[in-house]
């Protein structure tokens, strides 16, 4: 893999691609999280500190036909600015005449920010002579954008080939991809994973894979229920896939061919109703009678898996353990990211990654105690699941 450390970017024009698809305030399209633009600054800064120039192309929410304002990369130009100190010109088209004309006129130590890459279908076609369009605005290509690396898209896949000796990672996604090696092949042991959420659906390929790596693996939310069911128990109105219930076997099944062993909430914290200010109790995981759901573990469960957590060497943690996002059923999540900091604090390496995990681990004050906190949320779900990564391959070829 090629690090933009090893190259001088004096007096080039670098395409970059970065994940700047930050949230916008629906009334003032103001940025309301600007830690995506933050996490590709380091690599803008190494650009322009080496002389160089930084074209950016990102796309920002899902366009669908053509330019829309709301979708605009206009809205992130000031901050840019602000961030990067650095002096920044906008594009109203990611190619054509404009572009063409900004890049030529662009001076080493400025950036020039493209428009929306997804006002043009091509970009998720993955056309490549929109491709090719794109890489003639620039001398060299890096990618930053971890969170769209598992998309094979003109911008952060197909571009790659018209620079077959300037073509690199950022640092951003040199520090993703190092920290995802760490979990799934410089793997310290005991090695646990922890898988929570909603859906086992959204979840199986990533269990099914981790079968093979991990020694242990916590399961949680809402998809422990349907495993659950699966083992016999009574779930009343919890969460359930019911066409799921032969998949939890085989995972089941599967697990202890292999040794792993599986954990389930003993307890659950248990509600009358989808509501913080329903009425709630604690019991057994397997014993929720009708008119009742699951809304988080409970005390036992998250000693349980606590205890395994402060033993382990290596964790990788994707998925909430409850309805973290209402006080009420929030608990658990909290004890599990506490114990996944105390674990850190002893030395093991842990990862977490998906959108609501992280989100979870900033609510509980933990997400600069682990070792990382992934940006890619479907990209590290699908570098878990085993799979290759187009964006990634694209710049290792
Ligand atoms: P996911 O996107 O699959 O990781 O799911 C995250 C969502 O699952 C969060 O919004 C949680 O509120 C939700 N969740 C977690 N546990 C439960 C549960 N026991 N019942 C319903 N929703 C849950």
């Amino acid at each position: 893999m090629n690090s933009i450390d090893n190259f001088n970017f004096n007096s080039k024009k670098a395409l970059v691609r970065v994940d700047f698809n930050v949230p916008l305030d629906k009334e003032t399209l103001e940025i309301t999280d600007d830690k995506r633009i933050r996490a590709a600054l380091p690599t803008i800064q190494k650009i322009l500190s080496d002389n160089g120039s930084a074209i950016i192309m990102s796309h920002l929410g899902r366009p669908k036909n053509g330019s829309e304002d709301k979708f605009s990369l206009r809205h992130v130009k000031k901050r840019i600015e602000e961030l990067s100190g650095a002096r920044v010109h906008f594009s109203n088209d990611c190619i054509g005449e404009d572009a063409a004309v900004l890049s030529d006129k662009l001076l080493p130590g400025e950036i020039l920010l493209l428009e929306n890459v997804r006002f043009h279908a091509e970009e998720t076609k993955g056309d490549i002579p929109f491709a090719k369009k794109l890489a003639d605005l620039g001398d060299c290509y890096v990618n930053d954008a971890f969170g769209t690396a598992h998309r094979a898209h003109s911008s952060t896949c197909h571009i790659a080939q018209f620079f077959p000796n300037a073509k690199m990672c950022g640092l951003l996604m040199e520090k993703e991809i190092q920290s995802a090696k760490s979990v799934m092949e410089n793997t310290k042991r005991p090695f646990t994973a922890i898988v929570g959420g909603a859906k086992v659906s959204d979840k199986v390929l990533i269990v099914e894979n981790l079968i093979d790596k991990a020694d242990h693996i916590i399961i949680g939310g809402g998809m422990a229920y349907t495993f659950k069911k699966a083992l016999g128990g009574d779930i009343g109105n919890s969460l359930c896939e019911d066409e799921r219930l032969a998949t939890c076997i085989e995972i089941l099944k599967r697990a202890k061919e292999k040794g792993v062993s599986i954990h389930l909430p003993e307890d659950s914290v248990i509600a009358d109703d989808f509501n913080n200010n329903a009425n709630t109790k604690t019991t057994e995981s397997n014993q929720i009678k009708e008119g009742w759901m699951g809304l988080d573990i409970g005390c036992n469960a998250a000693k349980d898996f606590s205890d395994v957590i402060s033993k382990s060497k290596t964790i990788l943690w994707n998925g909430p353990m409850g309805v973290f996002e209402m006080s009420s059923f929030e608990k658990g999540t909290k004890s599990i990211a506490i114990a996944v900091a105390q674990a850190t604090e002893n030395g093991a390496y842990s990862l977490i990654g998906g959108g609501d995990s992280a989100a979870a681990a900033k609510k509980f004050g933990v997400d600069q105690v682990v070792s990382h906190v992934s940006t890619g949320g479907g990209a590290l779900l699908e570098y878990f699941e085993g799979k290759t990564l187009p964006g990634i391959q694209a710049i290792e070829a």
